[in-house]
């Protein structure tokens, strides 16, 4: 199984040993024979360890123990700069510090110092925070949801990923510092606090430059200048009036409609059965040339009016 831990001391005696306690201080497994000497040890004694089970708990936390710069363990503290360093970093860095110490009196009560309690404020307000935010941008996105405004819809989405992923980050971070609060050492949960607070940092720093870089979406209509020319001259576009008009619509009853025509066509005079009669004649006595009678009607009165030209 990959999660076995053997005994530390054992292993290095060639004797495979399944660990049974976990040293936070060493940081290897002890068997329950090895676990009594490294109780009544002087050096050792003192030394915290928790069982297998919690130590799976932190297997996974990288809190670094060593110096990258100079590949020796961590063994001292400068307050100035509040880091811990190595024997190396003193002579390179910290020289002219006047106040570096062992690291074992710094990271005493490291559960209770403020650095970590900051920490966890921190992650809470940071981590409530974006979760605000990342509900505000899905309010927003499902806003657009039906919308044709595509180009918005994928910077919104961009920007969701932009934020759910510090998020994620920084619960990761809230749990490991939960972690590290109940089962490492003085010195690993030091070390990881201020480890951590980096890490913390610069996902602030990143979720404040994309906050600063994302687009806010406002549409405006601006109106053609001549439309707002005719609005300054006149407090209303028109009028709308009604007009009723019979509406045509296509509607026909076949058998009536044919019974009407017929009835019509009887009713109506064809030209062929108007008989002429001779019934008065008079003369149009004018002087001159011929006329032209261009047209004659009988008036309301019984009078005939004859139009003539000359
Ligand atoms: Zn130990
Ligand atoms: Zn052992
Ligand atoms: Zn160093
Ligand atoms: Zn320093």
């Amino acid at each position: 199984m990959s999660d076995l831990i053997l005994c530390g001391p054992c292993d290095y005696a060639d004797n495979n040993k399944k660990g049974e306690k976990w040293c936070t201080v060493c940081e290897e497994g002890l068997c329950a024979d090895c676990e009594k000497v490294h109780k009544s040890i002087k050096t050792t004694r003192n030394h915290r360890l928790i069982s297998i089970e919690d130590y799976h708990q932190i297997q996974n936390i990288s809190v670094s123990l060593n110096c990258e710069d100079h590949d020796k363990r961590f063994e001292l503290y400068c307050i100035t700069h509040d880091v811990a360093v190595c024997l190396g970093c003193v002579p390179s860095h910290h020289r002219t510090c006047s106040d570096v110490i062992f690291l074992d009196k710094a990271d005493a009560n490291a559960k209770q110092s403020t650095a970590l309690a900051d920490l966890e404020d921190t992650l809470t307000l940071t981590i409530q925070n974006l979760e605000q935010i990342i509900a505000d941008c899905d309010s927003a996105l499902e806003k657009l949801e039906n919308t044709k405004y595509d180009d918005c819809k994928s910077e919104e989405n961009k920007l969701l990923t932009r934020l759910k992923n510090p998020e994620r980050d920084l619960s990761n971070l809230r749990e490991q510092t939960s972690q590290l609060k109940s089962f490492a050492s003085d010195i690993q949960l030091f070390l990881g606090t201020r480890q951590i607070n980096e890490a913390v940092f610069k996902e602030v720093e990143s979720v404040k430059e994309t906050i600063k870089c994302a687009q806010n979406y406002q549409m405006n209509l601006t109106l053609n200048p001549s439309i707002m020319a005719l609005m300054n001259e006149s407090d209303q576009f028109g009028k709308i009036s009604v007009k009723t008009t019979t509406t045509n619509l296509p509607f026909k009853e076949a058998k009536v409609d044919q019974a009407q025509i017929k009835h019509r066509v009887s009713d109506m005079k064809n030209i062929k059965n108007v008989r002429l009669q001779l019934k008065n004649k008079f003369e149009v006595n004018i002087k001159g040339g011929p006329i032209w009678l261009t047209g004659c009607t009988m008036l309301p009165n019984g009078n005939l009016l004859i139009a003539y030209g000359v």
